[in-house]
């Protein structure tokens, strides 16, 4: 069997969506799971729709993923380069290559004349299409004397190359999600392959190099299907063996209804980008999964699964185990629906799973964040007795903060609903029934204080949830007196004394 090497061809155009990212891992675990290779071309022929920075921002995005390229524009590989525009020497000889079999042909027509012609065919309610039945009566080789295509092109007139379809033709592009597809030329338009600047369109170089870089699978966002008539096409005049295509399911709006577009992430509460991007031109920031606080295996594990299943019920599923599982056969026809509970889900299970070690970077940025420098036994301690309360990094800081800044506001809620007149003076005795525990035991000190608590015949609710707002600020954290044992006897102390100084009821 032919050595599988799929690749990722993004275009420079802005962000890396996380449509896109799905397409990445789903050609990485295919290569993976085939002992193949994968790839990272970037696709930059359409040099209008250039944005600096997102070359870069999609390498790193896949850094920090975790996606490892076999070869590609940063890394190289022995089919290089591998970027289009550095390619762009090798191109015009394919061109001429088909033009010469008689597969395409060149054309002289204006944008103005073009759109005459639309303008003309909307007039009647038709749709201007190039191609059998009107290239004839066009400004093309096909049309004019060979003398004056000659002529044209020696005098420096601007053309393009287009593709030239047999007429009634039905097409069939093999797919390995959608079985056979079957188009008939008839409705398709002699697609522009080689530009007057001198630049191949997508069409020519993405068939050009997948052929030169032996491309064995073309795994791609359904979108493309569209273009797979032309690109089997293609493959047939050039005489090469075409690679196998599968074009992936589209990520839906989280209801269902369309595409999950670039707008949606932001306005619906979630990243639709790896990581934060701001925009070159205007400015505008547009979230990302990194700095929104997922981990990149949560990320990859909740992508893997749109789209796509096991066949089992089983979820949670790392790189590797997803190398092993993932089948092409499995990928779904219908557009899968972003799901924000299952990605929180994820994430909040990832961040279980993961080794302190590798948390605890991300736990002491976010007190950094925050002007705290803490000590690392303690902050890990802290680390380990919240972490099940996160879902996204940054609630690190929410969940614990109380741990090494002391509270200088107190929730009013929690005050209206739990704070009495007489709480100050409970907890006044109950702080010094702690401060008698000598040396301080966590378990004697919690038996004395619930001894207290119910001889006193207090509403243990009520008094306790006063005690934690005393030491926190709000009614949240882990067993109370985890908190004492850990911020320790003296901090407790000095917050209680505040508190009762502070928090007046009448
Ligand atoms: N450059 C195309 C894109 O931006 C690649 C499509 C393909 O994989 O053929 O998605």
């Amino acid at each position: 069997m032919k050595r599988v090497r799929v690749r990722f061809a993004p275009s420079p155009t802005g962000p890396l969506h996380i449509g896109g990212v799905r397409t990445a891992l789903y050609n990485y675990l295919f290569a993976k799971q085939n002992g193949g290779d994968f790839i990272l071309r970037i696709e930059d022929t359409d040099q209008t729709r250039f944005v600096p920075g997102a070359e870069e921002y999609i390498i790193e995005a896949f850094q920090w993923l975790g996606i490892k390229f076999d070869e590609g524009v940063h890394i190289g590989g022995n089919y290089g380069p591998y970027k289009q525009s550095e390619r762009k020497p090798m191109y015009k000889q394919y061109a001429m290559q088909l033009i010469e079999n008689g597969w395409a042909y060149f054309a002289f027509d204006t944008p103005e004349a073009l759109d005459a012609k639309r303008k003309e065919a909307e007039a009647q309610k038709k749709t201007f299409q190039y191609d059998a039945h009107t290239r004839d009566g066009l400004c093309n080789s096909l049309a004019l004397s060979a003398e004056e295509v000659t002529r044209r092109i020696q005098s420096g007139d601007p053309y393009v190359v287009r593709f030239k379809y047999p007429a009634d033709l039905d097409i069939h592009v093999h797919d390995l999600i959608r079985g056979e597809v079957v188009i008939n030329s008839n409705l398709l338009d002699d697609k522009v392959l080689y530009k007057s600047d001198g630049m191949p369109t997508y069409h020519l170089a993405n068939i050009v190099d997948d052929h030169l870089m032996e491309v064995s699978h073309v795994i791609r966002g359904e979108e493309w299907l569209p273009s797979a008539p032309l690109h089997v096409m293609l493959y047939q005049a050039f005489g090469w063996e075409a690679p196998q295509f599968a074009h992936l399911p589209l990520l839906l709006k989280p209801d269902g209804n369309g595409k999950l577009s670039k707008r949606d992430g932001d306005r619906l509460g979630f990243p639709v980008f790896p990581l934060q991007w701001k925009d070159p031109k205007s400015g505008e920031i547009s979230s990302g999964y990194r700095e929104s606080g997922y981990l990149p295996e949560a990320v990859i594990n909740m992508l893997a699964l749109l789209g796509w299943n096991p066949g089992t019920d089983q979820e949670m599923m790392d790189l590797d185990t997803l190398v092993s599982l993932f089948s092409i056969e499995k990928i779904s026809k219908s557009g899968a629906k972003f799901d924000l509970e299952k990605a929180k889900w994820f994430n909040h299970q990832y961040i279980q799973k993961t080794e302190d070690d590798k948390l605890y970077p991300l736990f002491e940025k976010e007190l950094q964040k925050h002007g705290v420098q803490p000590d690392k036994d303690y902050a890990l301690r802290v680390m380990r007795m919240i972490k099940e309360r996160v879902h996204f990094i940054p609630e690190f800081w929410e969940q614990s903060s109380y741990f090494f800044v002391a509270p200088t506001e107190y929730d009013p809620q929690v005050i209206k609903k739990r704070w009495e007149k007489d709480t100050n003076e409970h907890l006044k005795k109950m702080m010094d029934i702690i401060l008698s525990v000598q040396p301080y035991n966590k378990e004697t000190a919690h038996d004395l204080v619930m001894d207290y608590v119910q001889s006193h015949g207090l509403n243990m609710g009520k008094i306790m949830n006063s005690f934690r707002l005393a030491l926190v600020g709000t009614a949240k954290g882990p067993d109370l007196f985890e908190i004492i044992t850990t911020i320790g006897v003296e901090e407790t102390k000095a917050r209680v004394d505040r508190a009762v100084k502070e928090i007046i009821v009448n």
